[in-house]
């Protein structure tokens, strides 16, 4: 039997509010949180107990990566699934134990590279290996020139790790099958284009809606969650209409698609993944592209766009996600707490609410039992505790030596980013 935890002296963002609760303590039995609180109104009545004092420092609920790509190494862009599987999968090992450390105890992955996410799943959930609780993903489904076949016939690399290509309502059916046999927990399909691929472009819609419908239909049958990449105002209608679960990037939005996504609110969730976007705009000369290039003119106006339809959903009361797309060399495995500087800076969230975004509705999306996201009596135990206050200062979560510990399912861990011995860390002492 493992003995009772109390994590006492701390400052708690509890993530059903927007307040701090100074000089407050949280007791953990097993993996449940069951007290989490002012420390003037607990009582400890167990000797069994081991004592973590925190020191004043603050605690959150583990975050969400809620567009996470574990299997993608830090290649370019355009060159997702370059590594052979044999290297991604021990680099995908470090990017697991990174994101842990990074204070994301759970992780939505809109795609993998072969199978690896399935075995990182089965590795973590059995102990073998630190990492974020995962849904799991698989190849991406996408039409004939859609997203995940962005290279035209004569141009295309020698990669096969990443897409399935496959049109048609029955193809489709049987490539969401051929996920389910395999261990996939989240089917993702590419809805519409990119800005940066040779061909299909944002409001390219790969599919008809009948194709789209029976891909949403199978995975449902099959009791996986269904995410997507959609850009345009049309494939985010064409998204919601199908009953996709998780709708990434939404850049462009207009009226109807607003409309839609209020009716279905309760249903659906939505993150920009705008951090690599950013990231290009930033590092455009050093990728080979002019500031005049219409790559760069194109993406400029993209984040333009996606700042105004994230404004317009965050008021309509649209769960926003913090995700985004991290596993490129531009936005490296360990940066992902960026995606919150980012929603404060451009979509005028304030502190709070960026950190509900990466915590409450992350935990919602990961569980809509609600076992996630929270710290309130009852729920699992994913925390992380924080050398400072992200309500004063969001960025201090980019920081790996200001994350002091991260807890997952009652476990506490240290030092997994930055320790050169990460394994030694379950339940070290504060
Ligand atoms: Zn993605």
């Amino acid at each position: 039997m493992s003995k009772k935890k109390i994590l006492t002296n701390l400052n708690l963002f509890k993530g059903d509010g927007d307040e701090l609760i100074n000089d407050a303590t949280i007791m953990i039995d097993n993996n449940m949180i069951c007290y989490s609180g002012p420390s003037s109104d607990f009582n400890a009545s167990s000797n069994d107990i081991e004592i973590y004092d925190l020191k004043g420092k603050t605690v959150i609920p583990g975050m969400t990566e809620s567009h996470a790509h574990i299997s993608y190494t830090n290649n370019g862009p355009l060159e997702l699934d370059k590594t052979p599987v044999e290297e991604a999968m021990i680099k995908t090992v470090d990017n697991a134990r990174i994101m842990l450390g990074s204070g994301f105890t759970s992780a939505i992955s809109f795609g993998s590279i072969h199978r690896i996410d399935v075995f990182l799943r089965d590795a973590i959930n059995s102990g073998r290996i630190p990492g974020p609780r995962l849904l799991a993903g698989g190849r991406d489904i996408s039409a004939i020139g859609g997203n995940a076949d962005t290279y035209p016939d004569y141009a295309k690399p020698q990669t096969e790790g990443l897409a399935m290509i496959t049109d048609g309502p029955w193809e489709i059916r049987k490539a969401v099958r051929t996920l389910w046999k395999n261990g996939v927990d989240v089917v993702k399909v590419m809805i519409d284009g990119e800005l940066i691929s040779l061909q299909g472009r944002p409001g390219d819609l790969g599919y008809k809606d009948e194709e789209v419908e029976a891909l949403v239909d199978e995975a449902h049958r099959k009791k996986m969650k269904v995410a997507c990449h959609a850009r345009s105002a049309a494939a985010v209608k064409q998204a919601v209409k199908s009953g996709i679960d998780f709708i990434g990037h939404a850049n462009y939005i207009d009226d109807e698609a607003l409309e839609l996504l209020i009716e279905n609110k309760d249903k659906i969730f939505v993150g920009p993944g705008i951090a690599w976007e950013i990231a290009f705009l930033e590092n455009a000369e050093k990728m080979g592209y002019s500031q005049e290039s219409r790559e760069v003119n194109a993406y400029r106006e993209e984040v333009e766009a996606t700042i105004v339809s994230y404004k317009r959903m965050k008021k309509e009361g649209i769960r926003i996600l913090v995700g985004g797309d991290y596993g490129l060399d531009i936005a490296p495995h360990g940066t992902y707490a960026k995606d919150l500087e980012h929603y404060v800076n451009l979509f005028g969230f304030s502190n709070a609410e960026a950190l509900h975004a990466a915590t409450r509705f992350g935990g919602q999306a990961m569980d809509s039992e609600g076992s996630l996201g929270t710290l309130e009596e009852g729920k699992l135990a994913d925390l992380v505790v924080i050398d400072g206050n992200p309500l004063e200062d969001i960025t201090i979560l980019q920081d790996h030596d200001r994350i002091e510990g991260v807890m997952k399912d009652g476990l506490m861990y240290k030092g997994l980013v930055n320790n050169k011995n990460p394994y030694l860390t379950n339940s070290e002492k504060f």
